[in-house]
């Protein structure tokens, strides 16, 4: 086995490869004793930092709502990972990158396609608009973004026009209940997966028995959406054809990505997982039925890449300082006041895939230790910290309260969560602008005192603060979180 590029193989390849070789499965339960914040060394080396803990296989989730300025990480780490991978969603998911090539929107594309030795994978667990994902290759390439080391998992499933048709048809009969989806026939997809009538990327390698398939199924669907639902199909079959005719331009990027992965894995390569949304929106553990329609919980990562749990080293959760969320649904801690406002305003949160304003509030630290619960965070990233510099007070919610009864934990039902008051601390704002910290010392005593309250409570090790968009307004708490 030979060891990967620039370093000796690492002790958690290593630990992988001799668990192997082993016949029994052990898990190891480490508690979490990383609580205060750890003592930080200076250097604007952020990914040589993120390092130094020698975690060669590692998965990025949200760990709220979704926008928790995931892509900031990723793309951080991304300079480092051998093979980046998204493996849920769809082009309802976007992340904002701000590199040395400018400022990108991506959709589809995962962050590590700006590192050209890297290889960036879309994994089987992803919905593919074959168009969507056609312009953004054309949208790259054109600003000087090579896209040669593009994968796309021939098990990822195509969203055709249907699909949009079907999102829009089933939102309006929904009326007042509708759950705020993007409209882009993702849900659908995932429900044709499920039904097994969905179209695979690897169906594209056989052209002619691909258009057959497509037509039988266009056929069926139109009819079903022409009675049901009385939707317009008149463009249908010509929108069908545009994507047909996409995704077979994608032809070269298909592949088998799970061994692509899995090859990475077995020569200590390191592998990033990157997730779209948040726990709070996933399919099984979020705010049901106001949930994305895939699992962006850090447990999916092995099923939408194809690739074991054994051989995951870390997992960090991504979570703004306040709270967002867009859409329909639970959220306990959402402020309709001039906090809000501030909160919306300073942190610009309007979608960057929809141009939605987003709805926001303070921090949920319910919902944030339910995310490390559900997610087995081992470390947690905060991002946006520099929007509270104007802050008096920031506030924080420690516990929900339901009829009368203080909940310290989320509760185990949905119908408790809705109705949900939050119990609220005031801790002191700093009044500071904090862009400028590259070390924890840098920030003032308020700044530090909240971050320490956050992980505490959490009871997750801090990895990473964020303080700004640009890539060196990052501090990176070098005490590895394992
Ligand atoms: P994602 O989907 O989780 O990546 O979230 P978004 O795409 O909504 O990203 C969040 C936005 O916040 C992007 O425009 C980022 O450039 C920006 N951003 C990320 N980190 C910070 C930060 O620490 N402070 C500020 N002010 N903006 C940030």
């Amino acid at each position: 086995m030979s060891p990967p590029r620039g370093r000796c193989a690492g002790t958690a390849a290593r630990r992988r490869i001799a668990a192997r070789c082993r016949s029994t499965v052990i898990v190891l339960l480490r508690p979490c004793s990383t609580l205060c914040l750890p003592d930080i060394r200076t250097s604007r080396q952020i990914c040589a930092q993120l390092e130094e803990g020698d975690v060669p296989v590692r998965i990025i989730v949200g760990a709220q709502w979704g926008d928790e300025g995931k892509g900031k990480v990723v793309d951080l780490l991304a300079d480092q990972a051998d093979v980046v991978v998204r493996y849920q969603g769809g082009n309802n998911a976007g992340h904002t990158i701000e590199n040395e090539h400018g400022k990108f929107a991506l959709h589809l594309v995962p962050s590590g396609i700006f590192n050209p030795r890297t290889q960036a994978v879309i994994g089987n667990g992803v919905v593919v608009n074959p168009v969507a994902l056609r312009d953004e290759i054309r949208t790259l390439e054109e600003r000087g973004i090579s896209t040669r080391n593009l994968k796309v998992s021939g098990g990822a499933h195509l969203i055709m026009p249907y699909h949009l048709v079907e999102d829009g048809a089933y939102e309006a009969s929904l009326g007042k209940s509708k759950i705020g989806t993007t409209r882009r026939g993702i849900g659908p997809a995932y429900a044709d997966k499920a039904a097994r009538i969905g179209i695979r990327m690897q169906e594209v390698l056989d052209r002619a028995s691909f258009r057959e398939r497509v037509k039988g199924i266009l056929e069926a669907k139109a009819r079903h959406l022409r009675l049901v639902y009385g939707a317009d199909i008149s463009t249908l079959a010509e929108e069908c054809s545009r994507f047909v005719q996409a995704a077979e331009s994608l032809v070269h990027y298909v592949t088998d990505t799970s061994a692509l992965v899995w090859n990475a894995v077995k020569q200590g390569k390191q592998v990033l997982f990157e997730g779209a949304q948040g726990i709070l929106l996933d399919l099984d553990h979020g705010t049901y039925p106001f949930v994305t329609s895939s699992n962006p919980s850090a447990g999916f990562a092995c099923v939408g890449a194809g690739i074991g749990p054994t051989y995951v080293d870390e997992v960090l959760g991504i979570c703004k300082a306040y709270t967002t969320r867009v859409g329909e649904g639970p959220f306990p801690t959402e402020l309709h006041d001039a906090a809000g406002d501030k909160l919306r305003e300073v942190g610009r949160e309007f979608g960057t895939t929809t141009g939605r304003e987003r709805r926001c509030g303070w921090l949920d630290l319910v919902a944030l230790r339910y995310a490390v619960r559900v997610s087995g965070l081992t470390g947690l990233c905060i991002t946006k910290l520099d929007v509270l510099n104007e802050f008096d007070e920031i506030k924080v919610c420690c516990a929900y309260r339901v009829e009368g009864r203080v909940y310290p934990d989320m509760p185990p039902y949905q119908a408790a969560v809705r109705q949900v008051q939050p119990v609220l601390e005031s801790l002191a704002g700093w009044r500071t602008d904090v862009s400028g910290a590259r070390v924890l010392g840098d920030l003032p005593e308020e700044a530090q005192a909240y971050l320490a309250f956050v992980t505490n409570f959490a009871e997750v090790p801090l990895r990473l603060v964020s303080v700004g968009p640009a890539r060196e307004q990052t501090i990176v708490v070098s005490e590895p979180s394992r």
